[in-house]
């Protein structure tokens, strides 16, 4: 195991040049550039209600300083950039985030939906029913803290079974898992090809928030929950 800080800059600057490249590119469509608008409209009048600020910031630092944590310290000493086959990198990419959703479905589902007080933390999180862009910020730090961490640690863990990852594998890995955190919260109402995917992915959150009771625990995929009869 040795720190390969080249190949950690290496998957920082290619998570950074993809996000940017992919909202560039995605905010082009004049159905998504709508929704995007109508979300910011929903976002403004949030953020005017006292009780989001405070909680939006607290969520940040504490997602800041965990992603931090993992990019210096953890991550340059799982990945390489020697060169890997496409199917490699692809395989890979399932298994970190199929083994991440497993994890977070059973602390979502066991945890958060529990007892006690963990259930008391998240429910500031239940407490949007009508989900918009914002809400995917409206979390409390200490489970913006537990999720990430989940992610994170996700890698080294895979990466001790697998082999070190290509830093094009962790790059993809922590896009896939940050937009769809954002996405599954946002108001889309697009029910037509090709955006119907999306509309059905945040029609599934939104369900979730509408109680505590009503199941699709898992956040990447919702396969967890069609496994465990949890799917609604
Ligand atoms: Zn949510
Ligand atoms: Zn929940």
């Amino acid at each position: 195991m040795t720190y390969d800080w080249q190949a950690g800059l290496a998957f920082l600057a290619i998570l950074i040049v993809a996000t940017k490249g992919l909202k560039f590119l995605v905010f082009k469509v004049p159905a998504l550039e709508a929704t995007r608008l109508r979300n910011m409209e929903l976002w403004a009048e949030k953020r005017a209600m006292e009780k989001y600020p405070p909680v939006m910031r607290a969520t940040q630092k504490a997602g800041m300083v965990t992603n931090a944590v993992f990019v210096f310290l953890v991550c340059p000493f799982f990945v390489t950039l020697a060169p890997q086959p496409v199917w490699k990198i692809l395989l890979d990419l399932a298994a970190i985030l199929m083994f991440y959703d497993f994890v977070y479905y059973l602390t979502h589902r066991f945890l958060f939906h529990g007892q006690g007080y963990f259930r008391k933390m998240h429910a500031l999180h239940h407490q949007a029913r009508d989900p918009s862009y914002i809400d995917a910020h409206y979390v409390h730090p200490l489970e913006t803290f537990i999720g990430v961490f989940l992610f994170v640690t996700s890698i080294p863990v895979m990466a001790m079974w697998l082999g070190p990852f290509h830093s094009v594998t962790v790059a993809l890995a922590f896009l896939v898992f940050t937009q769809l955190n954002i996405i599954n919260h946002c108001k889309i109402e697009l029910p037509y090809f090709p955006f119907r995917t999306l509309s059905w992915i945040t029609a599934r959150h939104a369900v979730h928030h509408e109680n505590m009771h009503k199941g699709n625990y898992a956040t990447i995929t919702l396969l967890y929950d069609k496994l465990f009869r949890t799917f609604s």
